[in-house]
């Protein structure tokens, strides 16, 4: 959508208030009073059918008795009349609708949600809600919502797909000296949504950073594309990620893959910022908002406490921006700013004697260095110094910092009583990040850093392994036999040539219907090798007795094949048995998963992860939205816990993460071509090998939509 379309809903040279009333406590009137209060400069219409003024406005009986085309129409009454009066909206040439009315989708009243979309479509307007708070804009003078008071002014938006809570953390931005532009309540986002609103704000000028409260979202790929494309940064606090239907799933992909992980894997590789609660979406806000992103990893603190510099020290560790020592000349020349008994390593300890000249100097010494990326400082509350005073300090060494300010960050925390806290919100207004804590003012640096880590890694990360010529067209015709007899779960024989149609590398297996031509395959593949039961109704084999690996010669195939077809039988008597699968016997690896899943925001989705049986146990994986690169596979495998296990740990060699990584993009690609086809799907285990081996999946397993 072209930013014009938006203009007329978001900055509007008119607003006609439906519903309007001068009745207190209404909501029809608090959002006349609202545009009122707000100073808003341009016409307002209240639309009342009785009334003939409200709140010193003229009011007009319907909309298409105003005398101009409206561009805003805010709509708040019940939600029966909603529809009617949205086609009248359409009608009168109005632009942009905000339904501030609930009882829709959000209570299972769908209908006359898709009647209002269905109007708003046919006359070309743009639709926020409905089920929303409204819209709010300093630089607007606009607020069109029920929320008493425009936000703090600032450079940052906000946009909540909750009305309720946005209108609480209006009120908030006063208490946190978080200041923004823009407040965007979205509701049910029937026509505009997330991605919408951060491609609008990303050509605003009064934007310089984008705030996000998501429950669910509708159009996952085209947000993370936006965010992608956003010259500005986008912190997302993500909610509602315990629950999201894990238990049920067939695969191991299913039940591992929790809207939290899905989330944060799409955040990642939108290059987003996720928040973990609302502190620190506003600690992160405050941050983005007032300072230039953290160009590299070394981080100094400067602090007169040694508490606090461990605190913070444990901090930086946590959030990824380890501490290193100031470089040797660094340190001698530090140790002119603080008495004898300071530090100048790092945490710089100035000492509780430092008082402003202390902080200043060092400061200033500290971000002229080009060792340095970005600071944070530190101060107790104490007897002998002042925190305005120190405040000022730091506020001038920033100063007399000049341009190396334009891309070094920093943060301040002032831990104490009230007059601390007078000065940390002194330094927020004078445009210095401030926090009470010293874990938010490293946590808020960690995000300036983690920001520009994902800026420079979007390089590398866009080129998508291409599917073989045909793979689609083969891959297809399995599903479709499959599908012809009426199953929705492929066999592993089947499964396989799905995957080696897109290149993975796969035991080469077969199908034996009796136990000689069992014996006639082996042969062909040579021993040893691996028999398992073919069966739609038997999907974990091994719980069945369902594979035998390390078969030698003719007589173990005819042992296993009739002990294999006892197993299954006495574990699902009814179970509907295709043969027996006489495949290669892979060499032993690291067992590692891949799988896939389809997230209801982002479709096919792909977890990697450490494998074999105890996947479940371990839990060791990470996701990542489909289709991904080679070099965004390589950085999966650095992601889990067990990373060192595939770098090599222990004397062990590395393992082949080249081949891994070709594996992740080809799998990736395969899942995102076969997205309407394939629900679920994991090759578990693949054997991994040491570097320049390879790698082999032995198992596998699809399930269709
Ligand atoms: P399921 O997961 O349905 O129980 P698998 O096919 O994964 O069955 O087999 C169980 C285990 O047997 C695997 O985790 C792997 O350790 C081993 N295995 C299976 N197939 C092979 C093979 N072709 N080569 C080597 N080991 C294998
Ligand atoms: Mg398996």
């Amino acid at each position: 959508m072209s930013k014009e379309s938006l203009d007329r809903l978001f900055e509007p040279n008119s607003v006609a208030v439906i519903g309007a009333s001068s009745t207190p406590g209404k909501i029809g009137y608090a959002v006349v009073d609202a545009l009122n209060v707000g100073k808003y400069e341009g016409n307002i219409y209240p639309v009342n059918l009785r009334e003939k003024e409200i709140l010193g406005h003229r009011a007009y009986p319907t909309i298409g008795d105003i005398p101009e085309k409206v561009d805003l129409a805010v709509i708040s009454i019940p939600a029966k009349f909603v529809p009617d009066t949205v086609e009248a909206c359409g009608q009168a040439g109005v632009g942009g609708i905000s339904i501030i009315t609930s009882g829709f989708s959000e209570v299972g009243n769908h209908e006359a949600e898709e009647r209002i979309v269905e109007i708003v479509k046919r006359y070309g307007m743009r639709l926020l809600g409905p089920n929303i708070l409204g819209t709010l804009s300093n630089s607007q003078k606009l607020n069109a919502s029920f929320a008493p008071m425009l936000p703090l002014p600032g450079k940052s938006a906000l946009i909540s797909q909750s009305g309720a809570l946005l209108i609480a953390l209006d009120a908030g931005t006063y208490l946190r000296g978080v200041g923004f532009d823009k407040l965007f309540s979205l509701g049910n986002m029937a026509d505009v949504n997330f991605a919408d609103i951060v491609e609008w704000l990303d050509k605003d000028d009064h934007t310089n950073s984008i705030a996000l409260y998501i429950e669910g979202m509708n159009d996952g790929r085209r947000f993370m594309e936006v965010c992608q494309k956003s010259s500005k940064p986008v912190i997302a606090l993500k909610s509602g990620v315990s629950a999201h239907g894990a238990a049920a799933a067939a695969s191991h992909t299913g039940s591992l893959a929790g809207a939290a992980k899905v989330y944060g894997a799409a955040f990642r590789q939108a290059g987003v910022v996720e928040a973990q609660n609302l502190n620190h979406l506003f600690d992160l806000t405050q941050a983005f908002q007032l300072q230039p992103t953290m160009q590299g990893d070394n981080l100094l603190i400067v602090t007169n406490g040694g508490g606090v510099g461990v605190l913070a020290t444990d901090s930086a560790e946590r959030y990824g921006i380890p501490l290193k020592y100031l470089p040797d000349d660094l340190q001698v020349e530090m140790k002119n700013y603080m008495p004898d008994f300071g530090s100048a390593k790092n945490p710089v300890d100035i000492t509780g004697q430092a008082g402003l000249e202390g902080y200043q100097k060092s400061i200033e010494f500290g971000l002229k260095q080009d060792w340095v990326d970005g600071l944070a400082v530190l101060y107790c509350e104490t007897a002998v110094t002042n925190p305005m005073e120190i405040a000022e300090g730091i506020y001038n060494a920033v100063k007399a910092a000049g341009s190396v300010m334009d891309y070094k960050p920093v943060a301040v925390a002032f831990v104490g009583g009230e007059k601390s806290a007078e000065a940390v919100r002194w330094l927020i207004d004078n445009g210095i990040p401030a926090y009470d804590d010293p874990d938010r003012a490293v946590s808020a640096l960690s995000g300036l850093r983690h920001y520009a880590r994902m800026q420079e890694e979007k390089i590398g990360m866009a080129e998508i392994a291409q599917a073989d010529d045909g793979a689609y067209e083969k891959a297809l015709s399995i599903i479709k036999g499959a599908r012809e007899s009426g199953r929705d779960a492929l066999t592993e024989v089947e499964a396989k040539d799905v995957f080696a149609a897109y290149g993975l590398n796969v035991t080469a297996t077969t199908l034996a219907k009796t136990e000689d031509e069992a014996v006639a395959m082996a042969k062909d593949i040579g021993y040893p090798i691996v028999m398992k039961v073919v069966s739609p109704d038997i999907l974990h084999k091994s719980d069945a007795g369902g594979v035998v690996v390390n078969v030698k010669n003719d007589q173990m195939v005819r042992d296993a094949y009739k002990k294999i077809l006892d197993n299954a039988m006495a574990y699902d008597p009814n179970a509907d048995i295709f043969g027996i699968a006489v495949q290669e016997m892979a060499p032993f690896g690291t067992e590692v998963i891949l799988g896939s899943t389809t997230d209801p925001a982002f479709g096919p989705v792909l977890m990697f992860g450490l494998g074999g049986i105890f996947v479940e146990v371990l839990k060791d994986v990470t996701f990542a939205v489909c289709p991904v690169s080679k070099a965004q596979g390589l950085k999966m495998q650095s992601q889990i816990r067990g990373a060192r296990i595939l770098e090599g740990a222990r004397g062990e060699a590395p393992r082949d993460q080249e081949a891994m990584a070709d594996l992740i993009a080809r799998y990736s690609t395969m899942m995102y071509d076969l997205r309407d086809e394939i629900k679920e799907s994991d090759a578990n285990p693949v054997m991994l090998y040491e570097q320049g081996k390879g790698l082999k999946v032995v198992d596998a397993r699809i399930i269709l939509t």
